[in-house]
């Protein structure tokens, strides 16, 4: 990295990284059967499954967050099976080109992007679909910022024969979702968002009920076959050669989660986020997403502001990387994420570079109005 550069990573994956975790993927490789290897996966195991709030295993693969979401389909689903699937951004229409590659038949439920899913019309869904087996959806929307109310659907998958599944690859450890308080029976995680580590890995928690799926399933699987995972693990091994440095990482991380505890990393995403929004409003903005998440701040990208040129001013001029809009929200959006190891100031960062990016683009805005209401939103609201 350049002596004059510093560098501030801000976009919704890859995130920053703990300085100790960096250091602890840094340490000689160990040989992946040796029992020294395996005591740390029996700990990483216990610590997932306090990490997202269940009972049962919590499986992990090398690859990014869309791996865990094509072993979901392969690995609870046979041919033909009706599923219902929530598109309401990037992240859903991705669970629709799966299902669809794997000759699954979705019933597609479409929302306008920005908005999160009415609860109303998933019930009338699934009265309608009584032989579905599925319902995929996202905890929130990475491209449009929206928590989709997956509490509620819940109640009305879990009294019924359709699995939920829901990507959480943004979500885990940014707000609350018990799998098993909420009834949820498959949650994905992966590595470079929310679990502040580098990408590479993969999560996928998975319910009672969704075990006895996978076993019922036709659809082929190999490398992703949740099946010789679990046998594996309870011989405190992985079935394949595992990603052992990112383990490493992992094994650090969650040993710093569970001493921080989840309420306050919780708490702690809430507040930058929080304040982040009080910024952006106070700046005469406009927040993207109805219902947002805490994950990650969404700005509409004022009319006359070219937002691809904004973007890279922010990047290229003053090392600020946030993340632009995705498919039809191109140059449209901004999306500053809060995930990984950041800090009140780096919320200040964020909105001070984005000020100046847009002052310097010709749009008028007091310069420091969104500065200083994030400063009074941090001064004003504890972290708990
Ligand atoms: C990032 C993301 C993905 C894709 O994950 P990759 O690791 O890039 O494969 C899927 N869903 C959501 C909600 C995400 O935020």
């Amino acid at each position: 990295m350049d002596l004059l550069q510093k560098r501030y990573l801000m976009a919704p994956g890859p995130v920053p990284v703990p300085p100790r975790v960096l250091l602890s993927m840094a340490r000689p490789i160990i040989h992946h059967r040796l029992p020294e290897f395996s005591a740390i996966l029996t700990k990483i195991r216990q610590d997932l499954k306090y990490l997202f709030q269940t009972e049962s295993d919590v499986l992990f693969f090398a690859s990014s967050g869309t791996g865990a979401m094509e072993a979901c389909v392969v690995n609870l689903f046979s041919p033909k099976e009706k599923v219902i699937v929530v598109r309401g951004g990037k992240f859903g229409e991705r669970w629709g080109e799966l299902v669809e590659t794997y000759g699954l038949e979705p019933v597609y439920i479409d929302i306008e992007w920005g908005q999160a899913v009415d609860i109303e019309m998933v019930k009338s869904i699934v009265d309608r679909h009584p032989d579905a087996k599925g319902l995929f959806i996202q905890a929130h929307e990475t491209s449009t910022g929206v928590k989709h109310p997956v509490g509620e659907i819940a109640t009305l998958t879990r009294e019924r024969e359709i699995l939920l599944i829901v990507d959480a690859i943004s979500a885990i450890g940014v707000y609350p979702l018990p799998m098993d308080a909420l009834g949820i029976d498959v949650v994905i995680a992966g590595s470079q968002k929310s679990l502040a580590l580098p990408p590479g890995l993969s999560f996928v928690g998975l319910s009672k009920r969704a075990w006895q799926r996978v076993e019922e399933a036709r659809l082929p699987r190999y490398y992703f076959d949740f099946r010789r995972e679990k046998k594996a693990l309870a011989r405190e091994t992985t079935a394949f050669t595992p990603a052992v440095s990112l383990l490493f990482g992992l094994n650090e991380i969650l040993t710093r989660i569970r001493e921080v505890g989840l309420e306050r990393l919780f708490s702690h995403y809430a507040w930058l986020s929080g304040a982040c929004r009080a910024g952006i409003q106070a700046m005469g903005l406009e927040l993207f997403a109805k219902r947002p998440c805490e994950a990650l701040t969404i700005v509409r990208v004022p009319d006359g502001v070219d937002g691809l040129a904004l973007m890279k001013l922010m990047r290229n001029k003053y090392q600020v990387t946030i993340a632009g809009g995705q498919a039809r929200l191109k140059g449209k959006v901004i999306r500053i994420a809060h995930l990984g190891y950041q800090s009140p100031f780096d919320v200040i960062v964020a909105l001070s570079a984005l000020e100046m990016a847009l002052t310097e683009l010709g749009y008028q805005i007091p310069l420091g109005a969104g500065i200083k209401a994030a400063q009074e939103y941090f001064l004003e609201n504890k972290e708990a």
